[in-house]
């Protein structure tokens, strides 16, 4: 059970937990029968302050916050770590309780997608470059649960990380394709004191592993310097490459300038500009991303 103390009263309140899309619908349609809005945040539980930080988000300019913990397979290629994927519903359950949240959206798989399902929402463009390249089946697994949990809480808004800003766009273009009226909200990333992204597959890293981690943030920090001082965009992703192999990243998946909209490379500087990453360390696969200053 996860108690918080109501703010007013002092009093201790359970969080309330659903598993079905009905009894998702009923709570929901409670508030809204008191007026209430909306806020909705997705995840797949193993919960941080970053997702946290999404939290606070929403209850700070919605009434009513639902948060959501599914691990969903779609969006996982079966080389992937769906089956070791950190659980822990309990743990998450009181985090979000404290953190302010109302409702926890648990359902179980076969609630999301019973026997027979075969539908899919695909965004196409976005997802061929960054994560999309490597990850073939990510994007549309991702856009098909969004959906499916926008379509089933009917928030007003919802909220998303920058640290997965690529997985914003699409989520921006497919609301704004389908014509479906949500809000969606980019919280920024929270980092640790060393300037790792926080996340929950961290936790695969070893003591060693974790030591070199920071480094991904503090190259991104290096070429974001470099290129805003007007060195060569190419130059300075060769120089990035290398130095992250010399930090012991056992591999990198893209170093990449790209425009912040439309994920176009960018291969001039002095114009709007990310910088984004995707590395294997250890078991984990790390990814980050920066905002060149203009
Ligand atoms: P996940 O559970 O990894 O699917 O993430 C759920 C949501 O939390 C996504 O919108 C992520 O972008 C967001 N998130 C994960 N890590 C962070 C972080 N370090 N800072 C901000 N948001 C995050």
């Amino acid at each position: 059970m996860s108690l918080r103390m109501s703010a007013k009263k002092g009093e201790a309140i359970e969080l309330p937990i659903v598993r079905s899309i009905a009894d998702l619908r009923s709570a929901i349609a409670l508030r809204r029968a008191a007026g209430e809005s909306i806020g909705l945040v997705p995840t797949m539980g193993a919960l941080h302050e970053g997702h946290l930080a999404l939290v606070r988000a929403s209850c700070s300019g919605m009434d009513c916050t639902v948060a959501t913990v599914l691990v969903n397979p779609l969006q996982f290629s079966p080389d992937e770590d769906f089956e070791s994927y950190p659980r822990n519903e309990a743990g998450d359950a009181a985090m979000l309780s404290e953190a302010g949240a109302d409702l926890l959206y648990a359902p179980a798989i076969e609630e999301i997608y019973p026997e027979g399902f075969s539908t899919k929402v695909e965004v196409t463009g976005l997802t061929d470059v960054l994560c999309g390249a490597f990850r073939p089946v990510h994007f549309s697994g991702v856009a098909t649960v969004v959906t499916k949990l926008f379509l089933q809480a009917l928030p007003d808004a919802a909220f998303f990380g920058e640290k997965d800003y690529q997985q914003v766009l699409v989520v921006r273009r497919l609301v704004r394709d389908l014509d479906i009226p949500i809000h969606i909200e980019m919280v920024p990333t929270v980092r640790e004191a060393d300037g790792l992204a926080l996340s929950s597959r961290n936790a695969y890293l070893t003591a060693e592993e974790r030591a070199v981690a920071p480094k991904l943030y503090a190259t991104l920090n290096e070429m974001a310097m470099a290129i805003r001082k007007g060195n060569a965009i190419a130059e300075t992703i060769a120089i990035g490459e290398a130095a992250l192999r010399e930090a012991g990243f056992r591999s990198i998946d893209y170093l990449d300038v790209r425009d912040p909209e439309t994920l176009a490379r960018v291969e001039v500087s002095g114009r709007p500009a990310r910088i984004f990453a995707a590395v294997h360390l250890g078991k984990a696969r790390l990814i980050d991303n920066l905002a060149i200053p203009g």
